[in-house]
């Protein structure tokens, strides 16, 4: 289920009614999750489930499951198995057999994407890029060229060389948010192309502090070849005019010659034809 990632009040009326009922949660840190429900009043028993046991803690969470037991499962902010550990548990217990239900919540790259205002509907979302350099410009130029809005997690230790290598990787005028402690006292979302942001980075140390989602602009769509260029004039020009005044007007536009555009502008003509029954 998920908890949240930074201002308390942001959990679910279901979620506080889930961890009020189940027999336990397993928490990746129990601290943490003692922490949300010691806020609530809420006294449940905990069992860890973290990077390091989490093979061990699948045997006593499906001992508890088999013996018709109910539990939560938490991470320390946010949506558990998002960057977080969770998903070895839930494919060992949808495997034993047993039921597994989202409780949905707060998640910070979508929290980050919903404020970053890219237009469109496709995103990617990274999770956190590799720490070595060489790694991490690798898998950047790897995704560089997709038409998709990128969301990365980043430390505030790697923060400005992470952004440096995007810039250099993905090129200086793309538009990065910079979502730092969302929800949080400090929260900030800050917009500009990425060739700026270092310098704004600099600017303050507090800038570099907290926790970071990265969210770059998609790749604009690769200009048209000449081909494909010749052919939208006149696909426009066949809409307005007739064909040999189309094809003249292309020429004029250095759209191609005349023999080669005629062919096309009568093969466009055809299939404009088949499409609206005129012309
Ligand atoms: N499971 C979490 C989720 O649903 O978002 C993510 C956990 S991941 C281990 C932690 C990373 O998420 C942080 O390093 C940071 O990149 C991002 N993050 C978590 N809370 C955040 C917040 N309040 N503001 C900005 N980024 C945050």
């Amino acid at each position: 289920m998920a908890t949240p990632i930074g201002n308390l009040r942001d959990i679910s009326l279901r979620a506080l009614d889930v961890l009020k009922a189940v027999d336990a949660v397993a928490a990746e840190d129990t601290r943490v999750t003692r922490r949300l429900l010691d806020h609530y009043g809420i006294a449940a028993r905990l069992i860890p489930v973290h990077e390091h046991n989490e093979k061990r803690a699948v045997k006593q969470v499906l001992a508890l499951l088999d013996a018709g037991k109910s539990l939560a499962l938490t991470c320390d902010a946010g949506t558990p198995a998002i960057s977080d550990p969770g998903a070895v548990l839930v494919a060992a217990v949808q495997a034993a057999g047993h039921a597994v239900a989202p409780v949905p919540g707060a998640n910070a790259a979508i929290a980050a994407l919903s404020a970053a205002g890219f237009p469109g509907t496709r995103f990617l979302f990274y999770g956190f890029l590799p720490a070595h350099a060489g790694e991490r410009r690798r898998e950047l130029q790897r995704i560089a060229a997709l038409p998709y809005v990128l969301v990365f997690y980043e430390a505030p230790h790697r923060i400005a060389e992470c952004v440096e290598a995007m810039c250099e990787a993905l090129g200086g005028e793309r538009e990065l948010v910079i979502a730092r402690e969302l929800t949080k006292l400090y929260e900030t979302v800050h917009r500009g192309p990425l060739a700026q942001a270092g310098a704004w980075l600099a600017g303050h140390a507090d800038r570099r502090r907290g926790e970071f989602v990265l969210v770059v602009e998609g790749a604009a769509a690769p200009a048209p070849t000449g081909a494909a260029r010749a052919r939208r004039t006149l696909e426009v020009l066949l809409a307005e005019l007739p064909l040999k005044q189309a094809v003249e007007v292309a020429v004029k536009l250095g759209s191609g010659r005349k023999n080669e555009l005629y062919p096309l502008a009568l093969e466009l003509k055809r299939k404009r034809g088949a499409v609206s029954g005129k012309r």
